[in-house]
Order: C-alpha cells, then sequence, then structure tokens
C-alpha cells in the first residue's frame, strides 16, 4: 500500500499535435479507492499507463510512496494491472494463470502455492483451480483476472474498465465483489470507467477528466449534494 504522487504530468504521443495529458496533478492517499472518469480519448489509460510503467511521461514526475519512478521499468514497479478483456492464458489452469508472474519472479514454490491458495479463497475459486480459463463463465474468469493481481501484493492496483464487457446483471455483481475485495485489502487502487454509476458507488474519490485535463476532483458524496 502506497501514496501516488502525479507530479505536473504531460504526456503527448510521438508524432501527434494533440497533448494527451495537460499539466495532471494529483496526489492518492495511501489507500484510496480513486476514480477516473470522463469520455473515451480524454487520457485515462494513458495515465494508468504511465503509472504502470508502460508508456514514458513527457513532462512531470510520477513518485509511487517515495520513489520517483519515471524511470523504473514495469516490472520493477510492484504494480499490478486488470483490464476489461481478462487476458488469461488460455492453455493454462486457473491455478498457472494466478501462479504465472510468481513464477516469473522467482519466489520459491511454496510461497508461491500458499499465495495461490490464499488468492483464490478470498475470491472463491477454490474449486476452480485445476479448470483451464474456457470452462469458466465469465464472472468466474474475471475472478481469475483478480486473482493474477492480488497475488502480487501489489502496493499499486490498476483497473481499466475491468467491467466494460460483462453484461449488466454480472457487472454489479462484480462491481460489489471488487468493493468488498478493496475494503479487505485496503490497496490504494486506481479504478478507470466511463461508468458514471461505477464511479459513484466505488471510489472514495472521483476525478473527472476532459480533454487530458482534470476538471473537477471530488468525493461521491459532495457530488450527490450538489
Ligand atoms: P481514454 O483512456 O480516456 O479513452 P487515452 O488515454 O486512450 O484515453 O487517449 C488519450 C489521447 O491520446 C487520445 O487522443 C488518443 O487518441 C491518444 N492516444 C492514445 N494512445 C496513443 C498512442 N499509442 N499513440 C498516439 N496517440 C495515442
Ligand atoms: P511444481 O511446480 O513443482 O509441479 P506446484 O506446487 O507448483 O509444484 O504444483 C504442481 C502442479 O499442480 C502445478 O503446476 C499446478 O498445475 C497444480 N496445482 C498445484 N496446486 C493446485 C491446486 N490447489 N489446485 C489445482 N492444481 C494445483
Amino acid at each position: 500500500m502506497s501514496k501516488v504522487l502525479f507530479q505536473h504530468i504531460y504526456k503527448q504521443y510521438a508524432g501527434e499535435q494533440r497533448v494527451a495529458v495537460k499539466d495532471f496533478h494529483l496526489e492518492i492517499e495511501d489507500g484510496e479507492f480513486l476514480v477516473l472518469v470522463g469520455p473515451s480519448g480524454c487520457g485515462k489509460s494513458t495515465l494508468l499507463r504511465m503509472l504502470a510503467g508502460l508508456e514514458d511521461i513527457s513532462e512531470g514526475n510520477i513518485i509511487i510512496g517515495d520513489r520517483i519512478v519515471n524511470y523504473i521499468s514495469s516490472k520493477d514497479r510492484n504494480i499490478a494491472m486488470v483490464f476489461q478483456n481478462y487476458a488469461l492464458y488460455p492453455h493454462m489452469t486457473v491455478y498457472e494463470n494466478i501462479a504465472f508472474s510468481l513464477r516469473l519472479s522467482k519466489l520459491p514454490k511454496a510461497e508461491i502455492h500458499e499465495r495461490v491458495n490464499r488468492a483464490a479463497k478470498i475470491l472463491d475459486i477454490e474449486s476452480q483451480l485445476h479448470k483451464l480459463p474456457k470452462q469458466m463463465s465469465g464472472g468466474q474468469r474475471q475472478r481469475v483476472a483478480l486473482g493474477r493481481a492480488i497475488v502480487r501484493e501489489p502496493e499499486v492496483f490498476l483497473l481499466d474498465e475491468p467491467l466494460s464487457n460483462l453484461d449488466a446483471k454480472l457487472r454489479i455483481q462484480m462491481r460489489e465483489e471488487i468493493g468488498k475485495l478493496y475494503r479487505r485489502l485496503r490497496t490504494t487502487t486506481v479504478y478507470v470507467t466511463h461508468d458514471q454509476v461505477e464511479a459513484m458507488t466505488m471510489g472514495t474519490r472521483i476525478v473527472a477528466m476532459k480533454d487530458g485535463v482534470i476538471q473537477q476532483v471530488a468525493k461521491p458524496e459532495e457530488i450527490y449534494s450538489r
């Protein structure tokens, strides 16, 4: 769990006239669930990718905990990301999918085993560990994707529209499950959505963006009371 500071961040993609992110300045507290909302193209994914180290910053600093991470590679940032298309490995079992990143980091087997089982228990997929992703429902697969993220015990969680491919009923259910997971782990989270309801129900704070610029930063109750 760590605080995150975006210090006057600018992003201009190579060969583009438009600035994708302009003077984005924000401190995210330890253990916050920050929601980024805004229309398509406003710069949400760009911000997440810069935070994850998957995209260079044009100007400014990103600080995680007490480290400036601008020049720290993605794999050396303790950040886990969940996308809308869960991107599970189809030929690996659920167990292997969840264990994969830990195997890469060369953790001892016993530790991997313990962590995978703990994550599976939290997500209630203990009985599914031997299955292949295609043998599971959409909601269960989304749980596996979350399992892959939490098993790393990251400092920061990034979720990029994780529910947008799910049907309405499952979306509501997964929204609640992600909320529950957050209340249990209290990991600093940045959650991107263009769904107002998700933003209002899930976030401890909401940042509304437009054209790469912050329009508003508010707590859900402040938005309700307007
Ligand atoms: P959002 O996630 O809010 O939909 P993005 O961060 O994807 O917004 O995009 C912000 C802006 O940056 C858009 O104008 C988009 O076209 C542009 N953009 C995103 N990715 C790239 C890229 N790889 N190369 C050039 N421009 C990009
Ligand atoms: P090793 O990698 O030496 O074979 P592991 O303890 O990682 O030892 O597990 C062996 C294999 O058994 C794994 O590759 C995994 O596919 C499977 N496995 C381990 N634990 C479980 C479990 N709880 N449920 C389902 N499959 C499991």
